[in-house]
């Protein structure tokens, strides 16, 4: 007997690959990150039965609680707004920081990866819709952000993320996505030392068939997975 859940995920990776014929890309390009914050753990190993091994979670404290209870090969994603002084705390536990958002919370990672000896994944956290409710760079500032943040020889950026506006029709979204693409292009060319821009995280559950036309490689799925929180 298979699970809802289970269920859910068989149909996010269905649509994942038409999309991926739609736009002429290898799915294996395309990785689900399933958003289990709020969700119980017994959802999110319901999950790991069902085939995800990357789970994406907004608080260091539910990230440190569930990080344990799961199989060694879960990864866990940092996806929400990151206070400074819990930069040390889910080191232990994230595999990638997706919302770096200033370059104060960057030197705080640098500072606590240092100590640990670790090489710290970040994604630079992309503001495009320029909305006042959001965390982020706004676009014009990524630049600057990167070229400061590429000297922290502990962290690593990877690429850039966005939480794109909440729209009716993901259409709409589209403008966003092209827009985060466009800025890892530019960021790309400038090839610079201790950056890569190969990792682009956008889309969640209205908008990730839009985001993988238009070049995601990492979709944060929650309620498609999991149901309403
Ligand atoms: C909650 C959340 C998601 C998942 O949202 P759904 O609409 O439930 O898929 C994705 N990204 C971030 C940053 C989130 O906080």
């Amino acid at each position: 007997m298979s699970s809802l859940i289970a269920e859910h995920m068989k149909d996010v990776h269905a649509r994942m690959e038409a999309a991926c014929a739609r736009s002429g890309r290898d799915p294996k390009t395309v990785t689900l990150i399933a958003v289990s914050k709020t969700k119980p753990i017994e959802d999110l190993k319901e999950a790991y039965e069902a085939g995800a091994r990357d789970f994406g979670e907004n608080k260091v404290q539910e990230i440190s609680e569930k990080a344990p209870e799961m199989p060694s090969d879960a990864r866990f994603h940092m996806i929400g707004h990151l206070q400074r002084n819990k930069v040390k705390q889910v080191l232990k536990h994230a595999v990638m920081i997706h919302s770096v958002d200033s370059v104060r919370l960057a030197e705080q990672i640098q500072t606590e990866a240092e100590k640990e000896n670790l090489h710290v994944k970040v994604l630079l956290e992309v503001n495009v819709a320029k909305e006042e409710s959001k965390f982020g760079f706004m676009p014009e500032e990524v630049m600057d952000a990167v070229n400061v943040i590429s000297k922290f020889p502990n962290v690593q950026i990877c690429g850039l993320m966005t939480i794109a506006p909440f729209v009716e029709n993901s259409e709409e979204n589209r403008p966003v996505f092209k827009k985060l693409y466009q800025l890892s292009v530019d960021i790309d060319r400038k090839n610079i030392d201790n950056v890569t821009m190969g990792v682009l995280s956008m889309g969640m559950t209205g908008d990730y068939e839009v985001a993988i036309e238009e070049g995601a490689t990492l979709i944060r799925v929650g309620t498609g997975i999991f149901g309403a929180r």
